[in-house]
């Protein structure tokens, strides 16, 4: 999902993170807890680095990366540059760093 300030976040609906609703058995037996992106205003803005995980003929991975970039424009830009000295790389992987809060759907005693 991409917000309106072109930052790309989990939809809490479809995103395997933010979907899962997850039984705490530490807290309270028959609390559920949902996970969900956090944007409170204490919490750093997401970072996002992409890495090109294309393989040469030896199986050797390229591991070009984007550098911390904050947004989904940053990182397309990379693939664009990357894919025009390297058309055969097509194969990328996204690591976010990106606040995440957990909230019980009953706040124990
Ligand atoms: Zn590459």
């Amino acid at each position: 999902m991409i917000r309106d300030d072109g930052l790309w976040t989990p939809n809490p609906t479809t995103h395997p993170l933010s979907a899962d609703r997850i039984e705490s058995e530490t807290v309270t037996r028959h609390n559920e807890w949902t996970i969900e992106p956090d944007y409170g205003p204490d919490v750093d803005p997401p970072a996002y680095v992409l890495t090109c995980v294309s393989e040469d003929e030896a199986g050797r991975q390229c591991l070009a990366d984007s550098g911390e970039v904050s947004s989904v424009t940053d990182y397309q830009e990379f693939i664009r540059l990357h894919l025009w000295g390297h058309p055969g790389h097509r194969s990328y992987r996204l690591l976010a760093e990106l606040g995440m809060v957990a909230r019980p759907a009953v706040e124990p005693l």
